[in-house]
């Protein structure tokens, strides 16, 4: 209502304490947020362990106790003014060591509840207490406590019951307040940390020992589970005066939401845009658009290259050369998993596992589907007798084919006494059953290898070597090969000549409807090329026109692995099996499919004893 004569208008000056409230709800607008302020002062504050005591999702009763350097009388009382902080030297908000720096927390938190400090000033005799009511600072009175401070919040925003009416249930609330201490107790593995409320104590993590990146992989198993700590890769990186350190997971190790990915900034937990996308580029090569890795990322570089100071709840960063960042991150990622070659998860082990527990009853198989004399659960034999499998044109496998590391590995020859080329990590294969499995015996083990996922990965990773190096190798048709297609379809072909010639592929138009290829890409062995390129036309129909071939180079690889000579269905001898497992083993990435489907499973002999319940 615009204001009349008759009502005139008083300009007054709010009461600190409604403008204390009013800041507070910027930076306080959970008890999650409270609990971080309280457990960063701690941290500050030096402590090597902090308690955290919760009461309806910290609604009612926040506790955090820790044995820091602790407060004198009136620093309790300058700690509750605000802007007032220990921790800012000078007047350069850009060198910031601590994770607190803007004096507002302690007030804010005071603003809106019933506060009470208690400190004990290390080295001093005595502790003092100090309550605050909806910002109404109480006199300091002596208390008892041995050592540290101990910050009681009660009845958060009941100065502010607008504020109250968007919390959420008391079990959100109480996971909100567990993310949060989790995501700094990964970053300060050399502090202790408990979290309870009145029923159960979902945190409990206790100092872990030796050098940092040690007690960091401790921390972050404690944290997010063994499952991440076996199967993830160390990162340590530096660019410019910036380090990048943490973990990564291994590609088939992953998750249907980011939540799986932390990130921090000089100690600092972070959540950021350019950071997160990084993320997603490091691994745009081996996981579905829909899949998300597991990491855990330290960033740690100099003050004045950070601004920490552009979010109230201190989220978010802003760095001087974000592109730089991005790129370090990027490569460090991409080279540790470069490093861990073919390695797939051993979640994948687990999950096989699982789902070969015995069941009560045994499977119903049809009949027809498995030769007489046969119990269940036993494999078909295969159709063709090993010795028939062994004339099958070794030739077909030629181009992937490698000679074995050593001389003298008795590949030829699998079904002999334990050879040398057991104790390759993927082992000696066995037998290919079901025209698409390998199955081979380590030296502790057994694996299991999806042939037809294991050679899309080599062929996309051959083709994408062969384009740095140059070009794709290209191998001549004795007769050139006439495939006829609807015209929209060649249309297309002929509009990605050039492209689809440096992947080796050669065509050319043939009237109308059909398309002649005069040279196949030389990786692929014996290809059926018809339906390569059928295939080919299919996946640029939905690829739009701006988009390169090497942009989408897991789309191209995957059409022509698929009409390959190892695409699952064909039989494989054993010398080309092992050739595949060789290969696999010298192949970055080999591990995971494109899609982050791993290509092999290893069963240990501990894991198979297990399961005939010989542990
Ligand atoms: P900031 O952390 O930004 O300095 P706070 O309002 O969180 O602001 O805290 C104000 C000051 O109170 C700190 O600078 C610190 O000196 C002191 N303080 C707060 N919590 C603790 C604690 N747990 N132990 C020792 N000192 C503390
Ligand atoms: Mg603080």
């Amino acid at each position: 209502m615009a204001p009349t004569p008759q009502t005139p208008r008083t300009i007054r000056r709010l009461p600190p304490t409604l403008v204390n409230r009013i800041a507070a709800g910027e930076v306080i607008e959970r008890p999650a947020a409270a609990i971080k302020e309280l457990v960063e002062n701690s941290i500050d504050a030096g402590a090597t362990r902090v308690d955290i005591v919760l009461r309806d999702g910290g609604r009612t009763y926040i506790s955090v106790t820790d044995d820091g350097c602790g407060m004198s009388a009136e620093e309790l009382l300058l700690a509750v003014e605000r802007h007032a902080t220990s921790k800012l030297e000078g007047e350069d908000l850009l060198r910031i060591a601590t994770l607190g720096f803007r004096g507002e927390a302690l007030p804010s938190i005071g603003a809106v509840s019933r506060m009470t400090l208690t400190s004990r000033a290390r080295g001093a005799d005595a502790a003092w207490s100090l309550a605050v009511e909806g910002g109404v600072v109480g006199p300091p009175a002596p208390a008892a406590l041995a050592t540290g401070t101990r910050i009681e919040v009660r009845d958060l925003f009941y100065a502010t019951p607008a504020r109250l009416k968007f919390l959420k249930s008391e079990r959100t609330e109480t996971a909100a307040a567990i993310d949060t201490v989790e995501r700094l107790a990964m970053a300060y593995p050399g502090i202790s940390f408990t979290l309870s409320d009145d029923r159960r104590t979902p945190i409990r993590l206790s100092a872990a020992q030796g050098d940092l990146l040690d007690a960091r992989l401790a921390r972050l198993g404690a944290v997010l589970g063994r499952d991440f700590a076996d199967n993830s890769v160390p990162i340590d990186a530096a660019r410019e005066g910036v380090r990048l350190t943490g973990h990564a997971a291994l590609p088939t190790l992953n998750k249907p939401t980011t939540q799986g990915q932390y990130l921090f900034v000089n100690g600092r937990p972070v959540r950021d845009k350019l950071l997160l996308g990084a993320l997603r580029g490091a691994y745009a090569d081996f996981l579905a658009r829909d899949r998300h890795p597991m990491a855990v990322l330290f960033i740690d570089l100099p003050f004045e290259q950070v601004d920490v100071n552009v979010h109230p709840t201190k989220a978010e960063v802003r760095f001087r050369d974000s592109q730089m960042v991005r790129g370090l991150i990027v490569t460090a990622i991409r080279h540790a998993l470069a490093q861990a070659g073919h390695r797939a998860s051993s979640t994948v082990a687990a999950a096989t596992i699982e789902s070969f527990r015995p069941q009560a009853a045994p499977p119903a198989v049809p009949a027809a589907r498995y030769p007489t004399g046969l119990g269940w659960g036993r494999a078909p034999v295969p159709a063709t007798p090993p010795a028939r499998l062994m004339e099958e044109a070794a030739s077909w496998f030629a181009p992937l084919t490698v000679p074995s590391a050593r001389p003298g590995d008795a590949g030829e020859d699998a079904a002999a006494a334990p050879e040398p080329a057991v104790r390759h990590p993927l082992g000696a294969a066995r037998a290919q059953v079901h025209a698409n499995y390998i199955v081979a015996q380590t030296e502790d083990g057994i694996v299991i290898v999806d042939q037809h996922a294991a050679h899309e990965r080599l062929v996309y990773e051959r083709m994408k070597q062969a384009l740095i190096d140059g070009g794709v190798k290209r191998q001549g048709l004795l007769l050139p090969e006439v495939v006829e297609l609807p015209e929209q379809a060649v249309d297309r072909l002929l509009a990605r000549e050039a492209e689809l010639a440096e992947l080796g592929l050669v065509l050319e138009g043939f009237g109308p409807g059909a398309v002649v290829v005069r040279e196949v890409p030389a990786l692929l062995g014996q290809t059926d090329v018809q339906g390569l390129v059928r295939d080919l036309a299919d996946e640029l129909a939905e690829l739009d026109q701006a988009t390169s071939l090497r942009e989408r180079l897991d789309a191209v690889c995957s059409s022509m692995a698929c009409h390959g000579s190892v695409r699952s269905g064909r039989r494989l001898t054993v010398e080309e099996m092992n050739a595949l497992l060789r290969q696999m083993e010298a192949t970055p990435h080999s591990g995971q499919c494109n899609h982050g489907r791993p290509t092999y499973v290893e069963l240990k002999l501990a894991d198979i004893e297990r399961l005939f319940g010989r542990r």
